[in-house]
């Protein structure tokens, strides 16, 4: 953690900036080591100050590194931070502070105090995740992959409601040491599976159809993300042939993940596999998106992704095919970017798989 406040001195070195104002929790946690909702860390070279309400002290001592200081504690932390002075020139993340909280902030700190908008400095530190980092994504995972295993392929879903399906797999992650899901898991049985957001339904899953199931779990902070569409019994020609097909633009675009492409150049490989199939029109999402903290992070696997992929980068890679009204196929593999190539973090079989 030292080591990150360290690099954020570097980048405001490089943009003249004398410290940073965080208060974004994941940014925050990611800083400082503080999982608590209400806090603010003013960092910088020289400077280490953080702040949090009166609720947090016992635990922000545990968990933020000594570094920092004594908590200065405080009911309103953007007063109290300007109270405390601030630098000449503070920057802010204008993606995340309101307007309203800037005006506010800019009458506290009055003239002394330049403030410039300096929004996604410590996103752009979050993307490469340390070996440390990986390991505990690595071990989020691990815990959601079992739990699909027990849930799906060992207790078999059919007859059971896509709801109860996805209650259960919750559960069973939490029970493996989960805090949570990363996002409440979706279940999608045929013709519903086709929406690729669905919620699930208090609606039976029948034999011989396919069904998308998309879950992760968030342990130690980190998430994961994975999707198995899998077969409830014999499925017909047109099913099977979808899948081949998403599995085919799975596992090319799949090899493409290392150092240097652009993520838009990985996602095209993706798409025009699907593109030549005549499907361009059923696959309207990215290829992937980055996975840490926040489930959903840079770097995109997109159309418009253009960060070129590097050793530390943890993204997602799931195209989909979604016939309107029939069926819907999507293979998601989390992966870690390694100097040579990559690191496949989900374990689950990616062959069509029949469960009862
Ligand atoms: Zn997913
Ligand atoms: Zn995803």
């Amino acid at each position: 953690v030292t080591a990150r406040a360290e690099s954020v001195d570097a980048v405001l070195r490089e943009r003249e900036l004398d410290a940073l104002l965080v208060a974004d929790p994941m940014n925050l946690r990611w800083l400082t080591g503080f999982t608590g909702s209400n806090g603010a860390a003013v960092v910088g070279p020289g400077i280490r100050r953080f702040l949090t309400a009166v609720r947090y002290p016992v635990q922000s001592r545990e968990q933020v590194p000594e570094e920092w200081g004594e908590a200065e504690i405080a009911t309103d932390l953007l007063a109290r931070a300007a109270e405390g002075g601030l630098p000449g020139r503070l920057g802010f993340a204008d993606d995340h502070l309101t307007v309203k909280h800037h005006a506010r902030l800019a009458q506290l700190v009055g003239d002394d105090v330049e403030l410039v908008a300096a929004g996604g400095i410590v996103e752009e530190l979050r993307l490469v995740k340390t070996p440390e980092e990986i390991e505990l994504i690595r071990a989020t995972a691990k815990i959601a992959d079992e739990a699909f295993t027990e849930v799906v392929l060992e207790g078999g879903i059919v007859g059971r409601t896509e709801r109860d399906v996805a209650l259960d797999l919750e559960v069973a992650m939490r029970r493996r040491g989960a805090e949570g899901v990363s996002f409440p898991p979706i279940v999608a049985a045929g013709e519903h599976g086709a929406l690729p957001h669905a919620s699930p339904r208090d609606v039976p899953i029948p034999a011989d159809t396919l069904v998308v199931i998309d879950f992760g779990a968030q342990k130690d902070g980190y998430a994961s993300d994975c999707t198995r569409t899998v077969a409830t019994g014999d499925v017909d020609a047109r099913d099977r042939a979808v899948y081949a097909l998403v599995l085919h633009a799975q596992l090319e675009a799949l090899a493409a993940v290392g150092p240097g492409p652009l993520g838009r150049e990985v996602d095209a490989i993706a798409r025009q596999i699907i593109d030549e199939a005549g499907h361009a029109e059923h696959f309207g999402h990215g290829l992937g998106h980055g996975v840490g903290l926040d489930v959903h992070e840079e770097p995109r696997l997109s159309k418009q992704g253009d960060t070129a992929l590097q050793a530390g980068h943890v993204v997602t890679v799931e195209p989909g095919v979604y016939l309107p009204g029939q069926v819907g196929v999507r293979i998601e593999d989390l992966v870690a970017v390694t100097e040579d190539g990559h690191e496949v973090l989900s374990s689950l079989p990616k062959e069509l798989t029949t469960v009862g």
